[in-house]
């Protein structure tokens, strides 16, 4: 599969079904995104590298069907032009793929950053941001939302994506605020991750033996793979997301859970296992 084809076939877990959404390929630097460890990391990798040094990685929102309700997992970069990123495709994903912003019921948020909330909102005729899911309700965990809607935050000049994605919401009565494990259906469930923001949540998915896991920003790169305690300058508690991030790794290969992360290299789906005392993951596309 090349890099930008979308997947137009899910992966089931049970009767759960997931479809990847390519909003945007990015091109990561390690001098930027892990500048603490940018050599050793080139060092180890940089076979990987294209010409210019740069290493794929995604943003990838997921439409998961469970329940009889179509949920979007995250939004991404979103259509404005943001600096650092490319303009996110996802409405042409869901397009490609026969879905309208109407048919999506819930819309779920791993954490609050500017890659997962892009498509929250849209710029209106008049240029104020008008919802993009016409039906859905925003699912996210009280922690995160208080600790990036705090005032000190909100007003940040870089923290526009807050007030053009994310306050809309509110203004609207369309989030639906949750705490911890609380689960979204009989097969979807909270899984508290914090470290890379205080709120992180990972999404599980259980149907019978069958176990999933959306990670939202656990882990940015298979690289951590070997090296849990690689956190990117944009963790919010580099320690805590390392330890989370180890612990999430250690299960995803005791369980076989299906692996699902978004910024790894698109579709981001597949399983970590144990080969030669080093974690390895094959995935599934
Ligand atoms: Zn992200």
């Amino acid at each position: 599969m090349s890099y930008d084809a979308p997947l137009t076939r899910p992966v089931n877990i049970g009767s759960v079904s997931i479809l990847p959404l390519l909003d945007a390929p990015v091109l990561m630097d390690p001098r930027h995104f892990l500048p603490a460890v940018a050599g050793e990391f080139i060092q180890e990798f940089g076979h990987e590298a294209d010409e210019r040094g740069l290493f794929r990685m995604s943003i990838t929102c997921y439409l998961v069907r469970s329940a009889g309700r179509t949920v979007l997992i995250d939004t991404g970069i979103g259509p404005r032009r943001r600096p650092g990123f490319p303009v996110g495709g996802l409405a042409s994903a869901l397009d490609a793929v026969g879905l309208k912003p109407a048919d999506i019921d819930l819309v779920v948020h791993t954490h609050l950053h500017i890659d997962h909330v892009g498509w929250n909102t849209v710029p209106g005729g008049d240029g104020s941001p008008s919802v993009y899911f016409p039906r859905a309700e925003f699912v996210v965990q009280e922690a995160e939302w208080e600790y990036w809607m705090a005032p000190q935050r909100l007003a940040v000049p870089e923290n526009s994506h807050l007030r053009e994605c994310v306050a809309p919401l509110a203004a609207e009565g369309r989030v639906r605020f949750v705490t911890d494990e609380t689960p979204l259906d009989e097969h979807l469930v909270f899984v508290p991750t914090p470290g890379h923001t205080p709120g992180h949540v990972a999404i599980g998915i259980v149907d019978g033996p069958e176990r999933g896991l959306i990670i939202g920003d656990a882990s940015h790169h298979p690289a951590q793979l070997i090296h849990p305690d690689w956190s990117p300058a944009f963790d919010v508690d580099p320690v805590l997301a390392a330890q989370t991030r180890d612990a999430l790794f250690e299960r995803a290969c005791t369980e076989g859970l299906t692996w699902v992360a978004g910024h790894w290299p698109y579709p981001g789906i597949g399983r970590l296992t144990r080969r030669e005392g080093r974690r390895v993951y094959e995935p599934l596309a």
